[in-house]
């Protein structure tokens, strides 16, 4: 942290547990960990419930690709969305997110590696459309998300995180009230770090590797 001239506490972690039965989310809880990441709606819904049990304040994060049919349950059992990508799925949330909850968080998700990853709007067009979500009722646009395509070396991996961060200097920059750079996973999360990030989602540096996906 200090390294890359990084205050403790202004990076986020998020426990990615997708996979993980909620056992091993308990384990993360007695352990003191908050706020957790999963990439599948039924199993991330399951596992919301499986743990209101414990009584005890959780952050949910839904991180992976949202098919439309399923945003119903994501705006009713989830506190944070980062993986929005088009106008029509944030309409969508935002007409379901009951009015009993606070608003939902919800983070853009940019493909800053180009052709090498298909995921998230293109960085060109990805402005335009922050600032059409952020005007949506029941949601909360709170900053950027990016999975870059793998790198091995450092400065490979810093490259997209610092396009990433440009663009939320330029949205902050042109009035969106944004507090999340989310990029950094097990593998890059240093890189992430030096570049800016505010949270970093990371799954098997903290439950082990997956055996499935
Ligand atoms: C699985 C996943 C992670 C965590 O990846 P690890 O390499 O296990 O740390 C982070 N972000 C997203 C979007 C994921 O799907």
């Amino acid at each position: 942290m200090r390294q890359y001239g990084r205050t403790p506490g202004s990076v986020t972690l998020l426990a990615v547990s997708k996979t993980w039965p909620a056992a091993h989310v308990r384990d993360a809880v007695a352990a003191g960990q908050r706020a957790f990441g999963e990439n599948y709606v039924q199993e991330g819904v399951d596992k919301v419930l499986a743990l209101q049990a414990l009584n005890t304040a959780l952050e949910w994060h839904f991180i992976g690709p949202l098919q439309s049919n399923k945003s119903r349950l994501v705006a009713e059992s989830f506190d944070w969305v980062h993986s929005i990508d088009r106008l029509k799925i944030a309409e969508r949330l935002a007409g379901q997110r009951p009015d009993s909850l606070p608003p939902l968080a919800v983070c853009l998700q940019v493909n800053v590696s180009g052709e090498a990853s298909k995921s998230g709007i293109d960085l060109n067009t990805a402005a335009a459309l922050a600032h059409e979500i952020a005007r949506l009722p029941r949601l909360r646009l709170r900053g950027l998300m990016a999975i870059p395509a793998p790198a091995d070396d450092f400065a490979a991996q810093c490259l997209p995180f610092r396009r990433l961060r440009a663009l939320y200097d330029q949205l902050r920059g042109e009035g969106l009230a944004l507090d999340t750079l989310s990029m950094g996973m097990s593998h890059d999360l240093e890189a992430a770090i030096a570049e800016g990030s505010t949270l970093v989602r990371v799954g098997t540096a903290i439950f082990g590797e997956r055996t499935h996906t």
